[in-house]
This record gives C-alpha cells, sequence and structure tokens, in this order.
C-alpha cells in the first residue's frame, strides 16, 4: 500500500499524507517497540488498515504502522487448548494467522487481516462472521474501529462480535481486554476509532456457517418506506437502495438458512453481469458521463431503476453479503433510530426535487441491533442507516451538508469513517457515554499519542 517516503492515499482519495516513517511490524513485540519509539522522539503513530474509511480517522502524519505483515505471537495467549484450540499456523502471509477456539466458535485474528480472506480462514472449520458489509477490503480492526456494519435490526456491527482484544498502549504496554481480563474497558475497546492503542489481535464471536437465500426486487419507493419498520423487524437481513429521479427501490432481502440447505447460486456469467458489467462497468461509464452532462442523470438513474432487481438465489453468507465496488465514490451515512427512517428519507426526496441537484449514486438505507458499545451509531437504539454517496469526480459539499442537517434534525449519529462536519462537542450530545470514552483514552493514552487531526476534530486534541 504504500512506503517510507510515498505518500499514502485512502481509497476514496479524500485524504493524502507523505508520513515521516512507515514500519511493517510482523509481531506484537515489535509495535510495542514502535510505539516506545514514537514516544521518545516525541512522534505520534497510527495504525492503518486498508484505508477504506472516506474520513481522516487513518491518517498518520507521523509513524504509520501497516499491519498486514502482524501475525500471531503464541506466547502472548492463554487459550485453553483442552477446549480444543486450533493453531492454523499455515495461513500466515499477509497476517492472517487464526487461531480457533472449537467449542466456543471463537476466532481470534491478527489484527491487520482483510476480512476478504476469513471466508477460507473459517470455512474449514464450519464457521462464519455473523454479519458483513457490503465489501470485504477492509482489515479486521480498521473495520471494528470505525463501526462498520451491515443490515439486520437483529445484529450488530462487526465491533458487536469482539469478545476480547490485545492493544499496546501509549505507553508501550501490551494490555489483554476481555470479558475476564479488564472487562470494564470493553465498551470502549470494541470500537475505539484508533484513540485507544494499536490493536494486536482481536478475538470473534463466530456463528456456524450459514447459507443467505436472497431476493432482489424493484418495488414502489412509497410502499417500501411504509413498511420500513415491520420488514425490518421481522426479516433477517433487509435494506434498500433509491435512485434519485425514480420512484422505486431495489430491496435486498436475506434469509439465513441452515449450511446443510440447498445452494442455488447465481451463475457465474449472471454474476459477472450483476456485478461486473452493470454495479461496475456500466456504473462507471453512467457516473462519467453524470458528471460531466448532469442533465442526463435521471436518465441513467431510471435506466439502472429498470435493470435492478429480479434475482433470487441461495449461496453461502459472505458471497451474498459482499459486494465488488470499483467505482470510486464519496461517502456519508448517519444512524437515525429506526423508525426515523422514512421520514427522514422523504425529507431527503423533498431536499433533491427542491434544490434540482442531478445525484447519479444510489441512497443506501440498512439497520443494526441496539448494542452497548459507547461509541457505536447504535449505542442504547434499534438503528436505520441512511448514507448518500457522490461519484468521486463530484464535489459531495453541498449535497452531503444539507443531508446532514436533515439527518442532524432527527438526533442522527455520523458513521466515524465516512465524510461528516460534527466536532467533540456536537458528538458530546448524541453519545451518552462520550465523556466516559474520553476518560479510557486518557488513561490508555495520556498523551495522545494515536490522535490525528481527524481525532483532534471528533475527540478534542
Ligand atoms: C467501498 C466501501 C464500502 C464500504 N462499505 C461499508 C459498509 O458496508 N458498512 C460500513 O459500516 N462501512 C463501510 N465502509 C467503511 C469502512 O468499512 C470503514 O471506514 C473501515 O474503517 C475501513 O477499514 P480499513 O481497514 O480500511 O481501516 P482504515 O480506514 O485504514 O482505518 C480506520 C481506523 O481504524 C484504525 N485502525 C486500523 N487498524 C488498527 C489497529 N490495528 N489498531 C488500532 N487502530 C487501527 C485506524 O487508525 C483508523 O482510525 C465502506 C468503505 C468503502 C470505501
Amino acid at each position: 500500500m504504500t512506503a517510507s517516503g510515498a505518500v499514502w492515499r485512502n481509497w476514496a482519495r479524500t485524504e493524502h499524507v507523505r508520513p515521516r516513517r512507515v514500519e511493517r511490524p510482523s509481531s506484537a513485540a515489535a509495535v510495542q517497540r514502535a510505539v516506545v519509539a514514537a514516544g521518545q522522539a516525541g512522534l505520534r503513530i497510527k495504525a492503518v488498515g486498508s484505508g477504506h474509511s472516506f474520513t481522516g480517522i487513518a491518517v498518520a502524519p507521523d509513524v504509520l504502522l501497516d499491519l498486514h505483515d502482524l501475525e500471531l505471537g503464541v506466547d502472548n495467549y492463554s487459550v485453553d487448548n483442552d477446549r480444543g484450540a486450533d493453531y492454523s499456523g499455515a495461513d500466515h502471509g499477509g497476517g492472517g494467522a487464526i487461531r480457533v477456539d472449537v467449542e466456543l466458535g471463537r476466532v481470534t485474528l491478527a489484527a491487520g487481516t482483510p476480512l476478504h480472506r476469513l471466508p477460507a480462514l473459517l470455512r474449514p472449520h464450519g464457521l462464519a462472521l455473523e454479519n458483513m458489509g457490503d465489501i470485504d477490503r477492509q482489515t479486521i480492526a480498521g473495520a471494528t474501529s470505525t463501526g462498520t456494519h451491515g443490515t439486520g435490526a437483529g445484529f450488530g456491527g462487526l465491533a458487536t462480535q469482539i469478545v476480547a482484544l490485545t492493544l499496546v498502549t501509549g505507553d508501550g504496554a501490551l494490555l489483554r481486554v476481555s470479558e475476564i481480563e479488564n472487562p470494564d474497558l470493553l465498551p470502549a475497546a470494541r470500537l475505539g476509532l484508533g484513540a485507544l492503542g494499536i490493536v494486536v489481535d482481536v478475538t470473534i464471536q463466530c456463528v456456524p456457517a450459514f447459507l443467505l437465500h436472497a431476493v432482489d426486487a424493484a418495488e414502489p419507493l412509497d410502499a417500501v418506506l411504509e413498511s420500513w419498520l415491520e420488514r425490518s423487524e421481522t426479516l433477517d437481513h433487509f435494506e434498500f437502495y433509491w435512485f434519485p429521479h425514480t420512484g422505486s427501490a431495489l430491496t435486498k432481502t436475506n434469509t439465513r438458512l441452515p449450511a446443510d440447505g440447498i445452494r442455488s447460486p447465481l451463475s457465474p456469467v449472471r454474476r459477472w453481469l450483476d456485478d461486473e458489467l452493470l454495479a461496475n462497468g456500466l456504473y462507471r461509464a453512467t457516473c462519467g458521463i453524470g458528471a460531466a452532462l448532469p442533465a442526463l442523470v435521471p436518465r441513467f438513474s431510471r435506466m439502472a431503476e429498470r435493470l435492478s432487481g429480479g434475482r433470487d438465489y441461495t449461496d453461502a453468507s459472505p458471497r451474498v453479503f459482499v459486494t465488488n465496488r470499483t467505482v470510486r465514490f464519496r461517502e456519508m451515512e448517519y444512524a437515525l433510530p429506526l423508525e426515523a427512517v422514512p421520514e427522514a428519507l422523504r425529507e431527503v426526496r423533498a431536499l433533491i426535487e427542491e434544490r434540482g441537484w442531478r445525484i447519479s449514486f444510489p441512497i443506501e438505507v440498512r439497520s443494526a441491533a441496539a448494542d452497548d458499545l459507547w461509541l457505536s451509531t447504535a449505542s442504547g437504539r434499534a438503528t436505520g442507516y441512511v448514507a448518500v454517496h457522490r461519484y468521486f469526480r463530484e464535489d459531495p459539499t453541498e449535497y452531503f451538508r444539507a443531508v446532514e442537517a436533515i439527518m442532524r434534525s432527527h438526533d442522527g449519529r455520523p458513521h466515524w469513517g465516512k465524510l461528516h462536519q460534527q466536532d467533540a462537542a456536537s458528538l458530546r450530545a448524541v453519545y451518552p457515554r462520550f465523556d466516559d470514552f474520553l476518560a479510557v483514552r486518557d488513561r490508555l493514552d495520556p498523551d495522545h499519542r494515536f490522535s490525528n487531526p481527524y481525532l483532534e476534530r471528533v475527540l478534542g486534541p
């Protein structure tokens, strides 16, 4: 991704930085040494994952730690082998070492493990992640640190699946956080924004592998909004995309089935047609033309509306949850009380009509269960997510700011990894445990060694 002296850029090309130093530690001890050395030199230090955050949360101006080579250090752990711990040491290249507690269904992963490696790592043990987001390019530590989530009002985001983790704190010490060791830190450390320390491993509670029966359909937007609450609450995984300038939404309904059910996957040709040609190839052309000739956007949106939907298939969960996104875009996503979503979306629709904007990207609407993580966007309330996007060659500022005002009027909380304008003062008002999180940060990183300009804005200096 980057080398010493090179410029680091995030996926969305909204952020770039030339760190003074880049390090690729391969052990927790090497991470500890790097943190101590940075402290002695008066430098800040930051782990980056896959750079898939749209905000500057991963920007590392001084020392950038790239953890893709990091491996699990067996010596640091106290797993009970009698319960069937299984060291899959063969899977090392790229930091993907995994240790599995078969009986409990828990896996310990090196922090830099990319999510796309998990299906192959978990399959031999008959396990899967309980829920996943749209893509799998992120690292496990990066995804959980920002509150990455999928959809399903009965399921929490990825960080809620963490049962233990190991951190290197500001003084270079290794700190184990679990239900047994320092359990008081779990609600902060499971979703720590990268502000509490360098995560070197995480232990995830997995579930038995399962299939998903996926039904994608085009439906009138108004009917979808009417039924939003009921469908979110009763279906396993419900979400929808609305293409502005059209009257319909593409609904996606995924139902969980046992792993030994009958698979009826999309044919490779259909998958390529839908996911590569339509979702990426044609879409890239559409966005490019739309950016140059905005007047054509509604026509393209209606075309996308006609081509979307009409799919019914059953496949292993990661193959249904995850899509391949190659069209670069900018995104803002807000978490609202679940029941506020229909009204907020009607307001966004009215806003787009009133301002006459031409928006080529669909608006994505999802849900998640309430959780107890202090800085989770779903903390303490059943949550609906509304995500707006713009092609990366278009300026998102005016659109995002106006939508943000609507979202904030519904008590919205911004995704930590996606664009927004809020700061510590306004965020404190929507997170009841905000100051508790800051107290943990002051305890684990009193010099704010892991901070950067984005964290200074959202957490304070
Ligand atoms: C195309 C695309 C699709 C997306 N889809 C979704 C989605 O479906 N749902 C969703 O919720 N979000 C989604 N996101 C947002 C994305 O999941 C988050 O921004 C996520 O944080 C990116 O993970 P990363 O590995 O790239 O982390 P980075 O962006 O590199 O880093 C994120 C944060 O994690 C910290 N961090 C990383 N590793 C460590 C470590 N070892 N120790 C301590 N801190 C660490 C970084 O310092 C930084 O603060 C999407 C983003 C893109 C670009």
